[in-house]
């Protein structure tokens, strides 16, 4: 845990960590909320599977999020992409399973969730009915947020949707967390640097002690002309971000998935000593994994019969997987 003005605050899992994720644990003196509980692989990236160490990161990742869950008393879900909750199901990219599940969300905890809208892709409001669904089993009741806040004590919790970069996407659910007049921090999931202008205007008119948001797609540009302009924008606004407040950005999630990240950042005149990274905070190298799969699979090819192993571990926990690839 690391102390930002009156935060104790805790990255468990990004990109940054060799998953993608943007779980975060912060404890103010109120409460302790643990936000977007869940971490993910690609299935294909360069037409590859992931690797055999993404698979390790990934379930080095879904231990410690299980294991932190446990002290959060109040759970955040930004939207419903599988690298942003836990689902109720056993499955081989998300390295879960039943049991996790039962102690991620357990019947002590209010779970804030992003409201379906109009605008919420139907694969998205499937998962969140299945989770609800599931939850309820539990006794755990889900409070569907939009536009608006939520005190615990002197804490409070405001928060606003922004894009999620392609129309096809939806919104995504961004809080400002606030304790009394000394503390803010501001959790940006999937805004794409932000790419959308009123998120923009709202995080550069924003006091804060630190923000983590989740930077643009580069690693998307070159398939359509909708995402390249996506990506340029949302890095230019980061960088912009960044700039107005340095060292108090942490840098995360699709930005991350690109090796040549921080030369892009470089261009728009941010240096590396501006910015933090789950990993930087945790005091660790940065280990991008999904970005380096091509180079992991030349440099440490996996055993024959590899992709048939995957196929065969499907809707599995990625555990078994790993055991048979040691045995
Ligand atoms: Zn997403
Ligand atoms: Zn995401």
């Amino acid at each position: 845990m690391l102390r930002v003005c009156s935060f104790e605050i805790e990255p468990l899992a990004d990109e940054s960590l060799g998953v993608r994720s943007m779980s975060f644990l912060v404890a103010t003196p109120d409460v302790v909320l643990l936000l977007d509980p869940g971490a993910s692989l690609a299935p294909r990236r360069f037409n590859l599977p992931p690797h055999p160490e993404e698979f390790r990161a990934l379930a080095e990742a879904r231990r410690h999020i299980v294991d932190r869950a446990e002290d959060a008393e109040v759970l955040v879900i930004s939207h419903y992409h599988r690298d942003h909750f836990t689902p109720p199901y056993e499955s081989l990219y998300e390295c879960c399973d039943k049991n996790d599940f039962t102690s991620i969300y357990n019947g002590r905890k209010e779970l804030l969730a992003k409201i379906l809208d109009s605008k919420t892709p139907f694969n998205q409001k499937k998962r969140a009915w299945q989770l609800a669904r599931e939850l309820e089993k539990l006794g755990v009741k889900v409070r569907q947020i939009g536009e608006g806040s939520v005190n615990f004590g002197d804490t409070t919790l405001s928060f606003f949707l922004s894009s999620h970069g392609s129309s096809k996407l939806g919104n995504v659910l961004v809080v400002i967390l606030k304790y009394r007049n000394e503390c803010t921090l501001i959790y940006a999931p999937d805004v794409q640097g932000p790419v959308d202008d009123a998120a923009f205007s709202r995080m550069l008119t924003t006091k804060f002690d630190l923000a983590v948001v989740g930077g643009p797609p580069l690693y998307l540009e070159e398939r359509s002309e909708e995402l390249s302009n996506i990506a340029k924008k949302g890095l230019a606004n980061l960088a912009a971000l960044i700039k107005a407040n340095p060292r108090r950005v942490i840098v995360t999630h699709h930005l991350l998935r690109s090796s040549d990240w921080m030369e892009a950042l470089e261009r728009h005149g941010v240096s590396e000593d501006d910015i933090l990274t789950y990993s930087s905070i945790r005091g660790v190298p940065l280990t991008l994994l999904e970005a380096r799969r091509r180079l992991l699979f030349e440099s440490d090819p996996p055993p024959p019969g590899y992709e048939d192993l995957i196929a065969k571990h499907k809707g599995r926990k990625c555990t078994g997987l790993l055991h048979e690839l040691q045995g």
